[in-house]
């Protein structure tokens, strides 16, 4: 009788404690998961909503920029022959040379002074000016339309349809970096189509005599730095 009782209750206690472990594996799990949801949100919370992907949204990023983004109001003019021919060979290298090399057009606004941007959608747009500059060399032409070219490939300008602040460091210091990628990868490009590496180099240098304004906004390097980057990789990769 105690025996069968004894035995009973032990199994029992068993029945008992198995439900407790069951149940604190349970309470362990939710615990794991809350913590994995909050590392989560706040991982999220961080990232840019939804609409910064838009690739309607026009990207600036110019070589020597300083028209605020969106606001051009312009009428697309004919592209001069050379840049057209220069622009054509770019694309042909780009597809060549870029993974999944976007598909991009050109465009020429009516601007006197010497301007490049790129848009997320695929346009370059060249000034007027930079269009007739002849003391610009085929290769520095190039060079600064390459440069456009690979704010579209990395993609550039959905940071700037953020809409944050420019004047934020921080802001500022991924733009700036953006901009040297985008002139590291142009370096590059010209390295393996064999046109002259400093071409774009000497071209912001040019750009930089010609618009010296541009520098100001904080959004680009000075064209010393840049030009002290390129110089740098130049050593590395003659
Ligand atoms: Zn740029």
């Amino acid at each position: 009788m105690c025996k069968s009782l004894c035995r009973a209750l032990s199994g029992r206690r068993f029945a008992l404690s198995q439900h407790i472990l069951r149940v604190t594996l349970v309470v362990l799990a939710a615990a794991a998961c809350a913590v994995v949801a909050v590392v989560y949100a706040c991982d999220t919370k961080a990232a840019p909503p939804d609409h910064c992907h838009s690739n309607a949204s026009p990207g600036l990023s110019a070589v020597s920029s300083f028209i605020p983004a969106g606001s051009a109001q312009w009428t697309a003019r004919p592209a001069s022959l050379r840049t057209a021919a220069l622009f054509s060979q770019l694309q042909a290298d780009l597809t060549v040379h870029v993974f999944a090399a976007p598909t991009l057009r050109l465009e020429v606004n009516d601007r006197t002074d010497w301007q490049a941007t790129a848009h997320d959608d695929g346009l370059v747009e060249l000034s007027a000016g930079l269009d007739t500059a002849w003391d610009l060399t085929d290769d520095e032409l190039y060079a600064i339309m390459a440069h456009e070219s690979f704010h579209v490939v990395h993609r550039d300008g959905e940071f700037r349809a953020c809409g944050f602040d420019l004047q934020d460091r921080r802001v500022q210091q991924t733009l700036q970096a953006q901009e040297l990628a985008a002139d590291r990868a142009a370096q590059d490009l010209l390295a393996r189509v064999g046109r002259p590496v400093d071409a774009l180099q000497t071209a912001l240098r040019r750009l930089q005599a010609r618009e010296p304004v541009a520098e100001n906004r904080g959004t680009h390097p000075s064209t010393q730095a840049r030009v002290a980057a390129l110089a740098a990789v130049q050593v590395l990769r003659p």
